[in-house]
């Protein structure tokens, strides 16, 4: 797409909030004599979503970030306010007939939801305009990694290799800062629009201070290569201990497209080498790159999983506990098993949680409180400021046990062993359970830590049985 062959045109900003390697952005400038950006909140569809307010406030000072290098570019960029996704449909009609705009560029979303409004915005303007989409969530895009019975992989070891494979003959490429630039257009008639204004008070989805985490794509990029070349290498060793620094912590700009998985796997290639030729550290998070990927794929594959649905059908008839209170401690971070309580408290105050802890208060939840993952992964999505979709879904479903590739049902974290294993010196239970300072190290691993905390609100061994008899009746039901 090298001729300049339209007017104008409209890129419409998603999940891919960032000027380097963007392709609707690159192939919009390429193709338009003038190009205009649009990013419309669906407020009231981000709260069907369970969206977080910290994440919200994240791509709020993305945007205000991203307007000034856009404007650097020649591109205008105008925020909208809908409500719903029908009404983000809508106003991106508007202002295509408004604006005589001839062509859309835009990134794919493969959410159920996210595909319907595109599939109806398709249908509406197709042969008015060009429509341009891309495929940007993934380094592979979904539907393309098949085993050799041309089936998407449920498994995901298999799904690795093939994917690996599937890069060497597809291969990437990260397209860096648009080439072109376009010509500034000065008459957009923005005056009947629902202009929404880029200050935190007037945010329609406000709440949440996300100022710990950087917004601007050139500090995302910094710390990218901070990480690729001072911690990439250790990460086998480091990634499963919550008291070191052992993870990127990129998982934020991930999520809102700050940041492409592209632009990672160039990285840690510029830095460590080959793809297929990595050292163990920096091959361990490339399969963690991998793992983001087998989950949007699975969702493309079988999108039952975005209705609520278990990825495995037999799993939906568990009967869960789900008690109430049960549930309150477990949110507050108060069940008074202090690794548990120390991750649900991180996850309180910063947004973010480290995977290992994500993966034993997921167990905790279903396996100890006998509660819902979906309780769980809504819960999750309204605190986490790397929110997504995908990969929260995988995640509650792996640990549920219902889902693809999943841990076995029978296969359940004991709290305290996890705790000793992980976090042997109580370095992290002490950073977020204030009333465990100073206690000795042996103690602080124990359920009530030996008396000087929280009465443990379930007793581990006890639900521990009460989980696998309800896994077993539930299987058996289905099964007769
Ligand atoms: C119950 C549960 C819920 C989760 N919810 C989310 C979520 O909403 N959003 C999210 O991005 N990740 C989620 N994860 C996956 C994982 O915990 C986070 O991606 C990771 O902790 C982010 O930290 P990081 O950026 O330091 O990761 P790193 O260890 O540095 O990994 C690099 C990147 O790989 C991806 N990644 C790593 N592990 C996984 C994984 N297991 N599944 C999918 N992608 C992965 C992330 O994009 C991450 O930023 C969840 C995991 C579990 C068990």
């Amino acid at each position: 797409m090298t001729d300049r062959h339209y007017q104008r045109s409209c890129v419409w900003l998603r999940r891919d909030l960032r000027i380097l390697d963007n392709p609707a952005l690159y192939h919009a400038c390429d193709a338009s004599e003038a190009v205009v950006a649009l990013y419309v909140v669906p407020a009231e569809q981000w709260q069907q979503y369970h969206k977080s307010p910290i994440q919200a406030d994240l791509i709020r000072r993305t945007l205000v970030h991203l307007r000034s290098e856009l404007a650097q570019l020649n591109v205008p960029l105008v925020v909208l306010q809908a409500g719903s996704f029908a009404e983000q449909r809508a106003l991106v009609q508007q202002c295509i007939g408004q604006w005589r705009i001839d062509a859309l560029f835009a990134s794919r979303e493969y959410e159920v939801d996210e595909v319907a409004r595109d599939n109806a915005l398709q249908h509406d303007i197709e042969g008015n305009l060009d429509l341009h989409w891309f495929d940007d969530r993934c380094i592979i895009k979904p539907n393309s990694v098949l085993n050799g019975s041309a089936q998407p992989y449920k498994v995901f070891t298999p799904f690795s290799k093939a994917w690996l494979k599937e890069l060497h003959s597809v291969g990437w490429q990260c397209l860096g800062r648009p080439q072109q630039m376009p010509k500034l257009i000065t008459d957009i008639d923005d005056s009947t629009l629902p202009l929404c204004s880029l200050e935190a008070d007037s945010w329609p989805y406000a709440g949440a201070d996300s100022s710990a985490y950087a917004a601007d794509g050139q500090e995302v990029i910094a710390q990218l290569r901070q990480f690729s070349a001072e911690r990439a290498a250790r990460y086998r060793a480091d990634r499963d201990f919550p008291a070191i620094d052992g993870t990127s912590v990129l998982s934020p700009y991930l999520a809102i497209g700050s940041l492409s998985a592209r632009q990672c796997l160039a990285r840690l290639s510029h830095d460590h080498g080959s793809p297929w030729e990595l050292a163990e550290g920096a091959k361990t998070w490339l399969t963690e790159l991998i793992w983001r990927e087998f989950y949007q794929h699975v969702m493309v594959a079988w999108p039952h999983v975005c209705k609520d649905k278990a990825f495995k059908p037999d799993y939906e008839a568990i009967p869960w506990t789900n008690d109430g209170q049960l549930f309150d401690s477990w949110c507050r971070g108060e069940t008074g098993f202090p690794l548990v309580d120390a991750a649900m408290r991180q996850l309180n105050q910063t947004g973010w949680m480290h995977n290992r802890l994500r993966m034993i208060v997921a167990s905790f939840l279903c396996k100890d409180l006998l509660i819902d993952w979906r309780w769980g992964e809504r819960y999750f999505m309204s605190k986490l400021v790397d929110g997504d979709f995908a990969a929260n879904n995988g995640g509650w479903q792996w640990a549920a046990s219902t889902g693809t590739d999943a841990a076995p049902y029978f296969r359940i974290f004991n709290p305290e062993t996890q705790s000793k294993r992980f976090d042997d010196k109580g370095l992290f239970i002490q950073q977020y359970v204030e009333q465990l300072r100073g206690l000795e190290a042996k103690l602080l691993h124990q359920a009530g830590a030996g008396g000087n905390y929280l009465p443990a609100v379930v007793d581990h061994k006890e639900r521990r049985q009460m989980c696998l008899e309800l896994y077993q009746q539930s299987l058996k039901k289905e099964a007769g």
